[in-house]
């Protein structure tokens, strides 16, 4: 089978990608191993599209965190200790990038990202017909003490100063009127009322895979680990045989750097794994929008399936078992929170967050072969930006100028060496 452009993998960013490359006509093969959309980190993520995150996730660096982390008791934070030796040198550039002058760095080129996600997004999401999942209700950081939000709230003046992110400053009433069945004795919270609650982004991913369908393109179950070299590009194995292209985007999420490591490359990419669990409302309690416990590091999201509770990081081996210990620690504060019922899911989900040292994603060509592109290591923010790397990307493989400058997002960047 032929086609114009091979897309290996179908999470958030492959389908955005492929949708891209297909309303501007180009024939598009998406190949996934799961013979499914969206299963994999893009699925079970807190569905919010962060307008505000200009400061992509960094490592702490301050003693005092870095001390509490090491306990490994914290709510926010796990790790593997018998990873720790495998990941230090991905931990130690992460930390080298997490220096607040590069961060700052970062976050200029992260920007011109961010600030497009809300339209990127919701114009896919229309394509694909689904543009309902998207709730423009905001999400809410929220404080237990005064010291935190005191540090939060001059945080989010100098975001607004600087870039523009609209955040309103709730105190206890306030935060009260608007979510009644949040603990009373939360001192309130910043309400960052731009971002987008996607309410099903398991659905929205696969809406996006299907849109390609209906316009044309191909979805293919196979293993992005048998791609080569033909003459005339690139061909990869499929159940229904090999299919052909003159060009291949890889957007593997975790899974891109053991791909692109089979034609040589050796890019510097972690995972941070995370956890979920759906349960009921008690009673006739409602949550309007997702919340962050900003002294523990858990979201709390209404979502179709029933209240999604998120963990944060997990440090260990991408395939390593599971342990959802950060789930545990959260689910009894999560309940003191918000009146939560019964579990609905019968295991806890886990998925990997794709993460490059430098917090920026890679988007563009791949430097040692030609019409090879990549679309990977979007961290904590992946659902985020699918939408604007899919554009990025198909505008580039179109020869076009892509919308927002991809230099800083070079494979072949000084950051990633
Ligand atoms: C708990 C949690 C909460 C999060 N919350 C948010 C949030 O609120 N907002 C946000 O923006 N981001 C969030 N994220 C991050 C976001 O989910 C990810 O950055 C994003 O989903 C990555 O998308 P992706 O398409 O790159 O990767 P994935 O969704 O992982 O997709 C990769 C695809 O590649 C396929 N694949 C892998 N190997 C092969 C192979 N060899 N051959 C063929 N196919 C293959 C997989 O099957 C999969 O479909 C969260 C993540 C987690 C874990």
């Amino acid at each position: 089978m032929k086609a114009d452009v091979l897309v290996l993998g179908a999470g958030a960013v492959g389908t955005a990608v492929a949708l891209h490359l297909q309303t501007r006509g180009r024939q598009v093969a998406l190949v996934d191993r799961r013979g499914a959309a969206g299963r994999e980190a893009s699925f079970g993520n807190a569905g919010l599209i962060q307008r505000e995150a200009i400061y992509p996730y960094a490592f702490p660096r301050r003693l005092r965190t870095l001390l509490r982390y090491a306990t490994n008791r914290t709510t926010d934070v796990h790790y593997h200790p018998g990873a720790l030796r495998a990941l230090a040198p991905f931990l130690a550039r992460y930390w080298h990038h997490s220096h607040p002058v590069r961060h700052d760095r970062a976050a200029r080129a992260y920007a011109t990202l961010i600030e497009h996600c809300l339209d990127e997004t919701r114009g896919l999401a229309e394509v694909a017909g689904v543009a309902d999942l998207l709730r423009p209700t905001g999400w809410l950081k929220l404080f237990r003490t005064a010291r935190q939000q005191d540090a939060e709230l001059r945080q989010a003046a100098a975001l607004t100063s600087r870039f523009g992110v609209v955040a309103d400053r709730l105190d206890a009433p306030g935060l009260r009127a608007l979510e009644p069945d949040l603990d009373p004795g939360l001192l309130g919270a910043l309400h960052y009322r731009e971002p987008l609650a996607v309410v099903d982004p398991g659905r929205l991913v696969d809406a996006q895979r299907a849109a390609v369908e209906r316009l044309g393109g191909r979805f293919l179950t196979g293993n992005g680990l048998t791609l080569r070299t033909v003459p005339g590009g690139w061909s990869v194995e499929s159940r229904v045989g090999p299919v052909q292209a003159p060009a291949v985007v890889l957007a593997l999420g975790a899974w891109s750097g053991v791909v692109a490591g089979t034609l040589g490359y050796r890019l510097p990419l972690g995972v941070k794994r995370g956890y979920h669990m759906h349960y009921e409302p008690s009673g006739d309690a409602t949550l309007g929008r997702p919340v962050l416990d900003a002294a523990h590091g858990y979201v709390l999201a209404p979502m179709e399936r029933g209240i999604r509770l998120t963990t944060g990081a997990e440090f260990a081996n991408a395939d390593a078992r599971r342990t959802p210990v950060q789930l545990d620690r959260a689910e009894p504060l999560a309940r003191g929170l918000f009146p939560l019922g019964a579990r609905r899911d019968p295991e806890p989900w886990m998925g990997l967050r794709p993460c490059m040292p430098d917090m920026l994603p890679v988007i563009g060509p791949a430097p040692q072969h030609p019409r090879l592109w990549f679309a990977f290591g979007h961290g904590h923010q992946g659902l985020t930006l699918a939408a604007v790397t899919g554009r990025m990307i198909a505008e580039m493989i179109c020869g076009e100028d892509p919308f927002v400058d991809a230099f800083p997002f070079r494979a072949d960047r000084p950051s990633l060496a």
